[in-house]
């Protein structure tokens, strides 16, 4: 793999005449439009398995879930968009094989299409938990839209949701349906909710928030099956069962590797990919939550499951094929939002070895900082918006910072960013 970047000009390569694209979510999708915002003007077709145009999924466990946003708002782009910019946008379609030497792809139903460079954007699908009664009906998963309205139409005002997983659709539905009035408790096998993604500071936070929102947890708790005759009624644990109407499981993403594993390209927890987003095939890439890409910043690869990093990705790919040079890397970030709280994240806390927390939590406004000796190299920020920007930039910067200073709230964000 190259280690530095070079678009196919640099690479001496005719540049492609056909782009195909499989999957057509927000990477996909992103990457059409920036193909041609950077003039890319051969053949694109954007390909995907789901019925509906590229669409955004932060707000199916929020705003949407909680009937504040229409179908319409969710698209990334105008349904007319993509015949306006002659991108064929074709929709119900899976990509079942790739043939590597003839350059083509081929469909459930038979065709095959050619490609000179191919992006693979298929994403990840939910992570099921194989236990008895995990059939039954309103035993619930949310990735899709049509995952979404399935949700919704069972989360009526007074109804029991048992949510199986604290991470981030966990939490973010546990506090949409406690809007739509019904009693919500959340199962987590760790020892605290967001265990993956987050500091153990910013989880009790968020615990004793939710319990103050009426949100029952119940921490190390390992499901042992679902109750119920055709509809479930309950959650088995070790020990007890959790009576509920519907039950959410929410246990993380698996990437869809399977195009890309058997098509022979290099996989670890995702497609592997360069800077420039090209997997081991040179005239492959692959972007967002399917990929384990390199974080410049961190020395590492790692896969990322966020918009932010599929937008990024989109970049790379469409530059690297219409000639552009590469886009510069960025700091990684996250956002959840869940009640009246807004959870920024920059960063990974990779070598951290100390925590700065900043303001109060019991404020519901504060920030925690993860610092490698006076390195930043993660922020966590909750209603603090001004931490946030001033550490994303500190961790770009790769700056060292003084923990003291960090510390004192008199002492204005902008200034210690400004270093
Ligand atoms: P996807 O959006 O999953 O798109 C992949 C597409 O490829 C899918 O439509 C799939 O059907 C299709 N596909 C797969 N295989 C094939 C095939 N063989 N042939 C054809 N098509 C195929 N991120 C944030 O940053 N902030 C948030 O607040 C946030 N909230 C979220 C809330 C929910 C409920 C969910 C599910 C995710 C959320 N995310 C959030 C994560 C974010 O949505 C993903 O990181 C992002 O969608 C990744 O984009 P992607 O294009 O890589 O994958
Ligand atoms: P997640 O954030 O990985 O959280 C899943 C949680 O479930 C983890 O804490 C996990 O613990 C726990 N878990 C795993 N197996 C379990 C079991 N058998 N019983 C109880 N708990 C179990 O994944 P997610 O919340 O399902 O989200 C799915 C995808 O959507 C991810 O890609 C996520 O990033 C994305 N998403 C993002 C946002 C956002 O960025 N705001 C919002 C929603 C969704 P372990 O760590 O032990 O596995």
């Amino acid at each position: 793999m190259n280690p530095v970047a070079m678009n196919d000009q640099e690479r001496g390569e005719k540049l492609a005449e056909r782009v195909v694209i499989v999957g057509a979510g927000h990477a996909g999708g992103t990457a059409a439009a920036l193909l041609r915002q950077y003039g890319f003007e051969g053949s694109i077709v954007l390909a995907g398995e789901e019925p509906v145009a590229p669409y955004q999924r932060p707000p199916l466990s929020k705003a949407w879930l909680k009937g504040e946003a229409d179908s319409e708002s969710l698209l990334l782009r105008p349904v007319s968009f993509y015949p306006e910019h002659n991108i064929d946008l074709r929709l119900g379609v899976v990509a079942t094989a790739i043939d590597r030497t003839a350059k083509t792809v081929t469909f459930k139903d038979g065709e095959a299409l050619p490609y000179d460079r191919l992006i693979l954007a298929t994403g990840a699908g939910p992570r099921h938990l194989p236990v008895r009664g995990a059939e039954l009906r309103r035993v619930l998963y949310l990735r899709t839209a049509a995952d979404a309205d399935a949700l919704k139409a069972v989360l009526k005002r007074g109804r029991r949701l048992a949510v199986v997983g604290g991470g981030y659709v966990g939490l973010e539905v546990a506090a949409s349906a406690r809007a739509l009035g019904c009693e919500v408790v959340v199962i987590e096998r760790e020892a605290r909710v967001l265990a993956r993604v987050a500091s153990k500071p910013l989880s009790a936070f968020f615990e004793r928030y939710h319990a103050e929102k009426g949100v029952e947890i119940v921490l190390g708790a390992a499901v042992t099956g679902f109750r119920g005759e055709n509809i479930v009624t309950g959650v088995a644990l070790h020990g007890e069962v959790q009576a509920c109407d519907v039950a959410l499981v929410g246990i993380g993403a698996a990437p869809n590797i399977a195009l890309a594993r058997d098509a022979g390209l290099s996989c670890a927890d995702g497609v592997v990919v360069d800077l420039e987003a090209r997997t081991s095939d040179p005239d492959i890439f692959a972007i967002g939550d399917v990929t384990h890409r390199p974080l410049p910043l961190y020395d590492r690869a790692m896969r990322l499951e966020s918009v932010p990093n599929a937008l990024e990705q989109a970049k790379q790919a469409a530059a690297a094929i219409s000639g552009h040079a590469p886009p510069a890397p960025e700091v990684p970030w996250f956002w959840s939002d869940q009640y009246d709280l807004k959870l920024q994240i920059a960063g990974a806390p990779f070598d951290a070895d100390s925590l700065v927390i900043r303001g109060d939590p019991a404020t519901n406004s504060f920030a925690v900082f993860h610092l490698a000796g006076n390195r930043l190299m993660a922020v966590e920020a909750v209603n603090a918006a001004a931490e946030f920007m001033g550490g994303r930039q500190l961790i770009g910067k790769r700056a060292e910072v003084d923990p003291a200073k960090l510390a004192d709230t008199a002492i204005p964000m902008k200034q210690i960013a400004a270093g």
